[in-house]
């Protein structure tokens, strides 16, 4: 099943989402859709709250659908470990069309939960750290743009305020 994905301006997308608990089917049931509605976006991570579900959970595939072994599923992610620095444009499916350069670290290690309710940690470079920045920013009620100059996210805000008053958001 495809979510429709919320868009900035929705309250769940800035606020702390509540810890998963419950490692069943209904959970499974729910990331296999999670990795659905992001590979049907074109997306290369998804986080519950922009599907409008306030739980620590979210998916990531940086392949974007053409390797299995690249999914992953973070329930209650933590950031334990960041090293480096990386500038490149990001972007996110709750602000379609809007992309910066965003400051993140080279490499970070995850700690979270897997389907099973098993402990395990994950380190990643690149687009992979990235994606775990912000993914789990996401789970905080923290968007991309919070990293970006007041300057570029004010006229980010201000273009989107525009397009609603225009029915186009
Ligand atoms: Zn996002």
């Amino acid at each position: 099943m495809i979510y429709p994905i919320v868009k900035y301006g929705q309250r769940v997308l800035e606020t702390p989402a509540a810890p998963v608990s419950q490692f069943d089917g209904s959970l499974e049931k729910l990331v296999a859709d999670m990795f659905e509605t992001m590979h049907a976006a074109n997306g290369v991570g998804l986080a519950a709250p922009q599907i409008g579900l306030s739980m620590r959970l979210c998916v990531i595939d940086t392949s974007c659908g053409k390797d299995a072994n690249a999914r992953v599923v973070l329930a209650n992610p933590e950031i334990i470990a960041i090293e480096g620095e990386q500038t490149e444009e990001e972007g996110c499916l709750s602000l379609p069309d809007f992309r910066a350069k965003t400051l993140r670290p080279l490499r970070a290690t995850i700690r979270a939960y897997d389907l099973s309710g098993t402990e395990f940690t994950l380190s990643g470079e690149g687009l992979l750290a990235r994606a775990f920045c912000h993914e789990t920013d996401h789970l905080g009620g923290k968007l991309f743009i919070s990293h970006l100059s007041r300057l570029k996210r004010d006229s980010i805000k201000r273009q989107i305020r525009r397009m609603a008053k225009a029915g186009e958001w």
